[in-house]
């Protein structure tokens, strides 16, 4: 399973943009980018000229970070992307979204990608009334995605919906908060990506 094991903010600092990595703590006050946003380390402030290898290197990393996956496995995201008709770079985009980790998570779910993925492994969802517990699994059209477990678990979640609630839930999931549901009313397309991405910059390093 791919995991950040060092400093979350770190990598933001590195990346030069906010992951979203530690759930709530981003979005307040305590968030280390709104205090510096350069990278770590003694030089960190002095930057050099990157070259365009560099950028498209960088972005490429940051997205493997937003989504917490793998070198190998995102290459098989982008040939997967690559091999069917359309923009590729959007098509990558999209697989990374159908996660069943990253759907706990923009369904209010999960504070963090990382409690999303737990919450997964650990057996707590459903997809069309089946237990799913692999992050990977890739969602499709009209599924649903059901939280469920102990009443301490029900309470957690519900407690975590609360915390999440001003978030903006993307066009695709029609969310029922009472059952803990989140229907797959469409896939994702390229507008309902949350972040700041140049997904051409990827498709341009891995076409060299
Ligand atoms: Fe990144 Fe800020 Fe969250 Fe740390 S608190 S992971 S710097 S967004």
């Amino acid at each position: 399973m791919a995991r950040n094991i060092g400093p979350s903010c770190r990598i933001c600092r590195r990346e030069g943009a906010k992951l979203f990595l530690k759930g709530v703590r981003c979005s307040s006050e305590k968030c280390a980018f709104n205090r510096r946003s350069y990278p770590s380390g003694q030089h960190g402030k002095n930057r050099i000229k990157v070259s365009d290898y560099g950028v498209q290197l960088r972005e490429k990393q940051k997205v493997k970070r937003i989504y917490g996956v793998l070198e190998r496995q995102f290459r098989r995201y982008f040939h997967e992307a690559n091999r069917v008709e359309g923009v590729t770079g959007e098509l990558l985009l999209q697989l990374l979204e159908r996660r069943l980790d990253n759907v706990v998570l923009r369904a209010g779910f999960a504070t963090s990608l990382a409690q999303a993925r737990q919450l997964v492994r650990y057996g707590h969802v459903r997809v069309n009334d089946r237990k799913v517990d692999i992050p990977s699994y890739q969602v499709t059209q009209a599924q649903t995605v059901q939280m469920y477990g102990k009443e301490s678990l029900v309470k957690q979640i519900t407690e975590t919906l609360e915390v999440t609630k001003d978030r903006t839930v993307p066009s695709w999931l029609n969310i029922d908060k009472t059952h803990l549901k989140a229907q797959i009313a469409k896939l994702p397309s390229r507008q309902d990506v949350p972040f700041a991405v140049q997904e051409q910059l990827i498709v341009e390093l891995y076409s060299k």
